[in-house]
């Protein structure tokens, strides 16, 4: 099976021969280029948007970092070149640096990695090489952020393009829950209830920037992960009235709703909205106000497809993915985390066809590795993480060769003050145990 972006360069090339304008198989025509490209667009065009692909349309913060500085001899490089002066650069470095892969970075950068796992999974993994002088994370901003946290001071974390945010991550910035915060606890106010619960808990999905990790910290929150998220909840529950969860709804509601929480005492909050678009009552009634925020990948996916594909293959076993709608999780057999759809894959002893819900690189890296199942994505269009395609070989090349020049460039680093509260909340989550 040939890798998506291969797929998405045989598609743009067939679409401009035969002199289609829009894209075909691909959400867009723009994935087929270098990121430096569309980063450069976007920066003409003074529109801070995200790339090509399921987040096109989402906007990227003001201070989302550029990746201006690229040297042009790894814009130039052929895909051979490129291979061979990353094998080469890592020879050279050995143990003093780790990359590491997530689940849905393209095949051309995950050919290097050491390890290749979901974004906890890998800050782990980190910790397994305490030699290594730089951790490179192929994967994006916030991922880089947690690497940051649980690695050494003296390790270099390093994003091979600062470009590769989440926009789901950045639908919920500081400020703004600071100033949804404020308003709960004017209506709430902050005295705990006569068995000790608390008005709202803050739980952050891994999926948010270090800052709001260091939030919950220091308010009496957690973070949690699609693997862990109803465990989490569990413990929110234990010591608070309601929940406050962010950044992505779809996460938050699909767990509570598991848990038996009613749909009409979930509320939305919308950051742009006077209390988030609610009224005093239903907030007072609440007992999970979801952030308004969503992954634009998952978000693509549809009940429509899950019919056709039990059309098409009447057996067939359907696992999305809890960052997906509601209403998908429902019609789907199963929805869990990327280590979930991996182990639910691994139990099967038959030869099984699987239409799975989540990003496109992974799926494909599924079905490569398991010869003896179909599998297949949800979506028909080729659709994938467009922050995490950010990060090209000509990126992980040039970070690569300034180390061994002695030179670290795309350091990420979280301050000391929101290391310490993030750490409490992550430390709060590896503790919570099921109820
Ligand atoms: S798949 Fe969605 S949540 Fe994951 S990094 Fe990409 S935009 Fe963010």
């Amino acid at each position: 099976m040939s890798s998506v972006n291969t797929a998405v360069q045989l598609i743009t090339r067939e679409e401009a021969e035969k002199g289609l304008s829009r894209a075909g198989s691909t959400c867009s025509p723009a994935l087929a280029r270098g990121p430096w490209e569309y980063d450069l667009a976007e920066a003409l065009a003074g529109e801070p948007a995200y790339g090509p692909g399921a987040s096109s349309s989402d906007v990227a913060p003001q201070a989302t970092p550029r990746q201006g500085q690229l040297p042009e001899e790894y814009k130039k490089a052929s895909d051979a070149e490129l291979d061979a002066r990353i094998r080469a650069a890592k020879a050279t470095l050995g143990d003093r640096a780790v990359i590491l892969g997530h689940f849905y970075q393209r095949d051309e950068v995950i050919q290097y990695a050491d390890f290749v796992g979901d974004s906890f999974q890998l800050a782990n993994a980190a910790l397994t090489k305490p030699d290594a002088e730089a951790i490179i994370f192929c994967g994006v901003h916030f991922m880089a952020e947690t690497a940051d946290i649980l690695s050494t001071p003296e390790q270099a974390v390093i994003l091979p393009n600062l470009a590769a945010g989440c926009s789901m991550a950045d639908m919920a910035d500081e400020d703004s829950v600071e100033e949804c915060w404020e308003q709960l606890e004017e209506i709430f106010g902050t005295e705990p209830d006569a068995s000790g619960r608390v008005p709202v808990i803050p739980v952050t999905y891994m999926n948010s920037s270090a800052a709001l990790k260091a939030f919950c910290g220091r308010n009496g929150g957690i973070v949690c992960t699609s693997s862990n998220a109803k465990v989490v909840l569990e413990w929110a529950f234990e010591r608070g009235q309601r929940v406050l969860f962010f950044p992505d709804q779809h996460l938050g509601r699909n767990t509570a709703k598991a848990l038996g929480v009613p749909l009409e005492q979930m509320p939305m909050w919308n950051p742009r909205k006077e209390l988030g678009g609610n009224d005093e009552q239903q907030l007072l009634d609440s007992r999970v106000i979801l952030w308004h925020g969503f992954c634009s990948v998952h978000k693509r996916f549809n009940v429509g497809q899950i019919e056709k594909a039990r059309q098409d293959f009447p057996g067939v076993n359907v696992i999305v993915h809890p960052e997906c709608p509601m209403e998908v999780v429902d019609a789907a057999d199963s929805a869990g985390s990327t280590d979930f759809i991996k182990k639910a894959i691994a139990a099967a002893t038959e030869p099984t066809t699987f239409a799975i819900g989540t990003e496109i690189n992974m799926v494909n890296r599924l079905a490569a590795e398991n010869p003896q199942h179909t599998i297949f994505c949800l979506d028909p269009v080729i659709c994938p993480c467009s922050t995490m395609y950010r990060i090209h070989p000509g990126y992980l090349a040039w970070v690569l060769e300034e180390l061994v020049e002695g030179r670290v460039v795309n350091r990420i680093t979280v301050d000391e003050s929101v290391q310490d509260n993030a750490k409490i909340a992550l430390e709060r989550m590896l503790a919570a145990k099921p109820a």
